[in-house]
C-alpha cells in the first residue's frame, strides 16, 4: 500500500483561510477511499476548536534544534474520516489569535518543517511519498537533502511539492540561512535558495522536491512566463519537466445541493425552481429587495488583489445599474472593505456587504444567488467558480488559470457552455459580460439548460486523485 504524507500549514476541517484547507482537507479523503494509506501533519493552531481538540492524543514530545536553540514540539494525532493527521504542538509558535501574519513568519516555518521531519519516525508512520504544500512547507526537501538522507528512515523518502499559489513565496532576509535555518553560504546561490539577496522558502522547495505539481494545467504552463511567473518563472522553467498541473476537485459530499444541512431549500438540477426559495430567503436575510426576478450577482472571496476587486470598485455603479443585486461576503484588505461597506450604504436594498468569514452565509449565497463573479488577475484553479457551478449558480470568470479550465462561456448558437467568461483584465469588458449574462436571465428556458450544463459539470476529486496515484507511482519508481 501506497504511503504518503501530506504536510501543510492548514486544512479542512481545523483550520481554513482559503482553498488550500479545502484541498488538503478533500484530496486526503479522496486518496483514502481509493487505498492510500494518507496522513497529514500540520500544527497545531490555537484557533483549532476545542470540539476538534478534545479529538486528539497526545503521542510524545521531542526537541528540535533551531538555530542556537532546542525548542519543545509536542506530537498529537487524531482520526477522521479514516485520514490520521498528526499536530505539531509548541505554543510559543502556533498558539496565537489568527494563524498567519506574524513578525516571525520564518521562523514558525522553519520550526514547523524542521519539526516534522524530527517528528515523523516517532509516529510509527514511514512515508514513500512526502506531499508537502506551499511555501509554508518548502524547506522540508531542502532539510532533508541537508540533513536527513544519512538516516536509514528517510533513504527512500520521496517528495512531491504542490504550488497552491506562486504570489506568496517566503521570502526573508539573508540572516536566517545560518542563524535560524543552520544551512551554510553554499545554500546561498541563484540555483538553490538564494532570491534577489533573500532567502525563499518555496524556491527551495521548487529546486529541492523530485516532483512539482501545480493546481490546474493552464497554470501550470502560465507560471513558466514573466507575467504570471512571480520572478520563478527562470527556475520553473527549468524543472519543466517535472512540472504538473492537476486541477483541483470540491469535496462533493460537503457542496451537495441534494442534501447540505446549511442550506434553507434542499435542490437538484430535476427541480431547479426550489433554488428560487434559497433566494427569497437570501434577500430577506441580507436586507435587498425581495423578488424572483432580480438577479443576484455574488462574490465569495478574499479580498486581494488578485481576485479582481479593483475592477469590481471601479465599476460598481455600472455594475448596480444593470439592475441587480450585489452580494459580497470575503473578508482582507482594509480598503476593500471598506469600500464595500460605501457602497452598501449607498445602495442599501441593492449591495450587501458581508466583511466575515461565514461557512453558513457562503453555502446560502451559493445556494441563493444567480450568477458568482470570479474577475481574477490571476486564479491558480479557484474553488468559488466550481461549488458555484455544483449549486447551478453560473459562474462569470475571467480566462486565467484554473477559471480557463473549468468554465466555458455559454455559446448561444451550439447552446454548449456552463457561464460567462471575458479575456483581458478590464471593468469594461467585465460589465459587457454581465450583461451578456442578463439576457440570457430573462430568457428562463436558456437560463435553465445552462444551469442544467453547470450541474452536469464534474469537479469532483474522483479523476484529480487517481493523476496524483499516479504521480506517486512514478516518484516511488525513481
Ligand atoms: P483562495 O484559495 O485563493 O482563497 P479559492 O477560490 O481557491 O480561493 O478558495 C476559497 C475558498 O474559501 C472557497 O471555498 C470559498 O467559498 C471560501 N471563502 C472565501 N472567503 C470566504 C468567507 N469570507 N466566508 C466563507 N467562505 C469563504
Amino acid at each position: 500500500m501506497l504511503r504518503v504524507l501530506f504536510v501543510s500549514s492548514e486544512g479542512v476541517p481545523f483550520v481554513k483561510t482559503g482553498g488550500l484547507a479545502d484541498v488538503v482537507g478533500s484530496l486526503s479523503k479522496a486518496l483514502f477511499d481509493k487505498g492510500i494509506d494518507i496522513r497529514v501533519i500540520m500544527p497545531l493552531y490555537g484557533t483549532i476548536s476545542l470540539e476538534l481538540k478534545s479529538k486528539m492524543i497526545y503521542k510524545r514530545n521531542i526537541y528540535v534544534r533551531l538555530g542556537w536553540r532546542n525548542q519543545y514540539c509536542g506530537i498529537f494525532e487524531c482520526k477522521l474520516d479514516g485520514v490520521i493527521f498528526y499536530f505539531i504542538d509548541n505554543e510559543y509558535y502556533f498558539k496565537r489569535e489568527k494563524i498567519y501574519g506574524f513578525f516571525d513568519e520564518a521562523e514558525r516555518y522553519a520550526f514547523f518543517c524542521k519539526a516534522v521531519l524530527e517528528s515523523l519516525p516517532y509516529t510509527g508512520f514511514e512515508p514513500d511519498v512526502i506531499h508537502c504544500h506551499d511555501w509554508q512547507t518548502g524547506l522540508i526537501p531542502v532539510f532533508l537533502e541537508a540533513y536527513c538522507r544519512c538516516r536509514e528512515y528517510y533513504k527512500n523518502v520521496r517528495t512531491l511539492f504542490t504550488i497552491h499559489n506562486l504570489k506568496y513565496q517566503g521570502i526573508f532576509p539573508k540572516t536566517i540561512l545560518n542563524e535560524l535555518l543552520n544551512l551554510s553560504d553554499d545554500y546561498f546561490t541563484p540555483d538553490k535558495l538564494e532570491f534577489n539577496g533573500c532567502v525563499n522558502f518555496m524556491k527551495g522547495g521548487i529546486i529541492y522536491s523530485n516532483l512539482l505539481t501545480t493546481v490546474s494545467p493552464t497554470y501550470s504552463k502560465e507560471i513558466q512566463t514573466e507575467y504570471y511567473g512571480e520572478k520563478l518563472d527562470g527556475v520553473l522553467k527549468a524543472r519543466s519537466s517535472d512540472l504538473f498541473g492537476i486541477l483541483n476537485g470540491i469535496d462533493y459530499d460537503e457542496y451537495d445541493p441534494e442534501t447540505d444541512k446549511l442550506i434553507f431549500q434542499n435542490y437538484s438540477i430535476g427541480h431547479i425552481e426550489k433554488k428560487t426559495e434559497n433566494k427569497i430567503k437570501l434577500q430577506n436575510e441580507l436586507g435587498l429587495d425581495v423578488s424572483p426576478n432580480i438577479p443576484i450577482i455574488a462574490m465569495i472571496s478574499r479580498l486581494t488583489p488578485q481576485k479582481g476587486i479593483d475592477i469590481i470598485i471601479s465599476m460598481l455603479d455600472e455594475i448596480v445599474s444593470c439592475g441587480l443585486e450585489l452580494v459580497i461576503l470575503g473578508t482582507g484588505e482594509r480598503e476593500y472593505e471598506e469600500s464595500f461597506t460605501s457602497a452598501k450604504d449607498k445602495y442599501p436594498s441593492r449591495v450587501s456587504s458581508n466583511i466575515k468569514f461565514d461557512e453558513t452565509l457562503a453555502h446560502n449565497i451559493y445556494a441563493g444567488a444567480d450568477l458568482f463573479l470570479m474577475p481574477s488577475c490571476f486564479e491558480p484553479c479557484g474553488l468559488g467558480q466550481m461549488i458555484a457551478l455544483r449549486y447551478g449558480t453560473l459562474p462569470i470568470v475571467r480566462e486565467t488559470g484554473g477559471l480557463k479550465d473549468t468554465v466555458i462561456s455559454y455559446n448561444e448558437f451550439t447552446m454548449q457552455g456552463n457561464g460567462f467568461s471575458f479575456t483581458n483584465y478590464n471593468g469594461h469588458d467585465m460589465v459587457y459580460t454581465i450583461k451578456r449574462a442578463l439576457n440570457f436571465y430573462n430568457d428562463k428556458k436558456v437560463w435553465n439548460s445552462i444551469i442544467a450544463n453547470a450541474m452536469l459539470c464534474n469537479f469532483s476529486w474522483n479523476a484529480s486523485a487517481d493523476k496524483y496515484i499516479k504521480l506517486y507511482e512514478k516518484l516511488i519508481g525513481f
